[in-house]
């Protein structure tokens, strides 16, 4: 079970280990964007540094919550969200039926988690972007439009 984990330490202590996929596609959804340098971070910072920001950070120590990329001159700091663990408000994908107790505390749990770490991170000054899985596939280069108008104004 090499792809669970990278599953955050402290959400297994809570939980315990995450159940078995019962359908292929949530297997697929439970695959997408974990970790760090997931594809769509990837892509992102490619197409950042094409556009002429290539000063960023990975996930650097400094910046309360660690984000995925930061820029820390700027203080403009951007989570690349997986839809499935971080429930996408955009394309919802479904919750998975087996284990629903479990899938249910734990996406509050991750919830919770990127709330808090927007909060300490806009206490201390920084822009907190979000960046869907979902936005990266069907437009990556209106999304990376929409931080670079950020970094711009930084
Ligand atoms: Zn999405």
């Amino acid at each position: 079970m090499p792809a669970r984990t990278r599953e955050p330490r402290e959400m297994t202590a809570l939980l315990g280990p995450i159940p078995e996929a019962t359908s292929p596609a949530v297997s697929r959804s439970m695959k997408g964007n974990r970790g760090k340098n997931t594809a769509p971070e990837l892509l992102l910072r490619r197409l950042l540094r094409q556009a002429g920001f290539p000063g960023y950070r990975l996930h650097w120590k400094k910046a309360p919550g660690h984000p995925d990329i930061s820029y820390p001159g700027r203080r403009v700091a951007i989570f690349v969200n997986g839809c499935f663990w971080h429930r996408c408000p955009h394309c919802q994908p479904a919750e998975p039926k087996s284990h629903s107790d479990y899938w249910h505390q734990k996406f509050e749990l991750n919830r919770e988690r990127d709330a808090r770490k927007r909060e300490e991170l806009e206490r201390a000054g920084w822009v907190v972007i979000t960046v869907w899985e979902c936005e990266l596939k069907s437009d990556a280069i209106g999304a990376v439009a929409g931080v670079v108008k950020t970094l711009q104004a930084r």
